[in-house]
C-alpha cells in the first residue's frame, strides 16, 4: 500500500522524526512546517492522509483542519491530529474542526502506522468512487457534500456485540446522546443481527468466552450485507498483536480500554461520516451506471446496454447449442404521427408502445430502445417459430386498440412492422442475426406494413 502522508509541523525535528518512520514503512512524504504551506500542499492534489500538529505559530491546526474540510476539494484528505498528552478539550476540539483521528504525542509507532493504514484504506476506497462518480458524469461531489452535513445530525444506528454486562452498559452510557445503539450479548446471534439490520457502525468487544474476535470480524468481511460495515474493535492494553491482525482482516478501527468517552465518540463519528459519504458516492455511481443503460423515455434498457448483452446471449446459445431468436420493430408512418400530434404526442406513443412491448414478453426476454421508433427484442431459449408467434401477437396487440395521445382524450390507431431472425448453428454472428432481422423489417415494410417477417434460419 503506497500512500502519500503529509506531515505538518512547526519543529523541524518533530517532522523529520515522523518522515524516518514512515519512509521506513515505504510511505511517500510530503512536509510542511505552516498551516498555509500544509493547506496548499492539499490543494494540488496527490495528499492521501494529513498528519497534523495543533500547536503551531499563526494558524494553529484546528484552523488548517477546519479549512481543509470547508473545501470540497481537499474535505475527503483524512486529517490525524495529534495532540498533546491528555488534553481531552484538544480533541474536542479537533473533533468540531473535522479531524478524522488522534494521536497522542510522544507518538507511538503502532497507533501511527495502524492509524495511517486504516486512513489510507478508506481514502483509496473513497478515490476509487470518486473517480467513478466523476467520469461517469460530471455529477456535483460538492452536492453530495453539501447534504453531507444535515445528515450528519441523524444519530448512527450502532450495534454493540459484548457479552460482558458491566462493559456494555459502561459504553452504553458513554454513548446514550450520540447513537441508536443495540446490544447483543451472543456474538453468533450478532453476527446475524448486523446482516439484517441497517447500522452504520458495529462496534465489537474482544472479550469474548467461546470464539475468537477476529473471527467474528472476518465473518462480516465476508458477507455481502456486511462488507462495507465499519468494525470498530475494543481491545485491552497489550493486545497489540490481535489489532494488527484485525487491521489486516479489514477492521476498521480499535480502541483500547479503559475507554475514553471522547475518543470512542471522535472514532465512531469518523466511521459513520466516511460511510455516509461512501454509500452517497456508491448510490451515484449506481444511479450513474442505471442511467447509462436505461432509455430515458420508455425506461427499457437502451442500444448501448443491447450492444453489449446480446454478443454475451449469443455466445451462450451457440455454446450451449440452444436456439435464440431477435425481432425488430419499427412503428408504421411514425413521422406523421409526429406531424399531427406535435412531438409530445409521438412520445406519448412511444411509451405506450414500450409498456405493451414489455407486457408480451418474458422477464428474461432483452427488450430494448433501439433508437427513434425501433425496438428491439431478444428472445433466449426461443425457436423461430416461436419467435414469429410472439411478433404477430405484439403486432395484433398494438393494431387492436387505438393509443391515447395528449391530453384531451385524442386517440390514435397505431401499427408497427416487424422482422424476426434466429442463430444459426453453422457459421454465424451478432451483426449477421442482426443484418437478416433488418433484412426481414425491410420486406415487412415493403410488403404493405403492419406485419410480421419472419427469415428462416
Ligand atoms: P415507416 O413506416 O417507413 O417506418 O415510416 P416512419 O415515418 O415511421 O419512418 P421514419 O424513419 O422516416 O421516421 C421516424 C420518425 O421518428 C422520425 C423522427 O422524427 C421520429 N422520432 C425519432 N425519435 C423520436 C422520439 O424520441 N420522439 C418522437 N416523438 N419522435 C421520434
Ligand atoms: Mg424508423
Ligand atoms: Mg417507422
Amino acid at each position: 500500500m503506497t500512500a502519500r502522508i503529509l506531515v505538518v509541523d512547526d519543529v523541524p525535528a518533530n517532522v523529520k522524526l515522523l518522515e524516518v518512520r514512515l519512509l521506513a514503512e515505504y510511505f511517500d512524504v510530503l512536509t510542511a512546517t505552516t498551516g498555509p504551506d500544509a493547506i496548499e500542499a492539499c490543494e494540488n492534489g496527490k495528499v492521501d492522509v494529513v498528519l497534523l500538529d495543533v500547536m503551531m505559530p499563526g494558524m494553529d491546526g484546528f484552523e488548517v483542519c477546519r479549512r481543509l474540510k470547508a473545501d470540497p476539494s481537499t474535505s475527503h484528505i483524512p486529517v490525524i491530529m495529534i495532540t498533546a498528552l491528555d488534553q481531552v478539550s484538544d480533541r474536542v476540539k479537533g473533533l468540531e474542526a473535522g479531524a478524522d483521528d488522534f494521536l497522542t504525542k510522544p507518538v507511538n509507532d503502532l497507533q501511527l502506522m495502524t492509524r495511517v493504514k486504516s486512513l489510507v484504506r478508506l481514502k483509496t476506497l473513497t478515490d476509487e468512487l470518486r473517480l467513478r462518480a466523476a467520469t461517469t458524469r460530471n455529477i456535483g461531489i460538492e452536492e453530495l457534500l453539501s447534504r453531507k452535513l444535515a445528515d450528519e445530525k441523524t444519530p448512527p444506528r450502532v450495534l454493540l456485540i459484548d457479552e460482558r454486562e458491566s462493559s456494555y452498559q459502561r459504553i452504553q452510557k458513554m454513548l446514550r446522546q450520540v447513537a441508536e445503539l443495540d446490544v447483543s450479548t451472543d456474538p453468533h446471534a450478532g453476527l446475524f443481527q448486523a446482516a439484517e439490520t441497517p447500522y452504520e457502525c458495529v462496534i465489537v468487544s474482544a472479550d469474548f468466552a467461546n470464539l475468537d474476535p477476529l473471527r467474528l470480524c472476518s465473518q462480516m468481511r465476508s458477507l455481502d450485507r456486511t462488507r462495507f460495515l465499519p468494525i470498530i474493535l475494543v481491545v485491552n492494553q497489550g493486545e497489540d498483536d490481535r489489532v494488527i491482525r484485525g487491521l489486516e482482516l479489514g477492521i476498521n478501527d480499535f480502541l483500547v480500554r479503559p475507554i475514553d468517552q471522547q475518543e470512542l465518540i471522535a472514532r465512531l463519528r469518523t466511521q459513520v461520516r466516511r460511510k455516509r459519504y461512501n454509500d452517497q458516492l456508491r448510490a451515484s455511481v449506481a444511479e450513474t451506471i442505471e442511467m447509462a443503460v436505461t432509455d430515458g423515455l420508455t425506461g427499457l434498457h437502451n442500444r448501448r446496454y443491447l450492444d453489449s448483452h446480446l454478443q454475451t446471449l449469443f455466445d451462450r446459445a451457440v455454446s450451449r447449442r440452444r436456439p435464440l431468436s431477435v425481432m425488430i420493430t419499427d412503428l408504421d408512418r411514425f413521422k406523421s404521427i409526429n406531424d399531427e400530434h406535435g412531438h409530445d404526442g409521438g412520445d406519448d406513443v412511444l411509451r405506450e408502445f414500450a409498456r405493451r412491448l414489455r407486457k408480451n414478453v418474458r422477464g428474461i426476454d432483452l427488450a430494448c430502445r433501439y433508437g427513434g421508433e425501433e425496438f428491439v427484442v431478444v428472445m433466449p431459449d426461443t425457436e423461430a417459430h416461436i419467435a414469429e408467434k410472439v411478433a404477430e401477437r405484439i403486432r395484433a396487440e398494438i393494431e387492436k386498440t387505438p393509443f391515447a395521445v395528449g391530453k384531451n382524450g385524442a386517440t390514435i390507431q397505431v401499427t408497427v412492422s416487424v422482422g424476426v431472425s434466429s442463430v444459426k448453428h453453422g457459421p454465424d454472428s451478432v451483426s449477421e442475426l442482426m443484418k437478416r432481422a433488418d433484412v426481414a423489417l425491410y420486406e415487412a415494410k415493403t410488403g404493405g406494413r403492419n406485419r410480421v417477417v419472419a427469415k428462416a434460419a
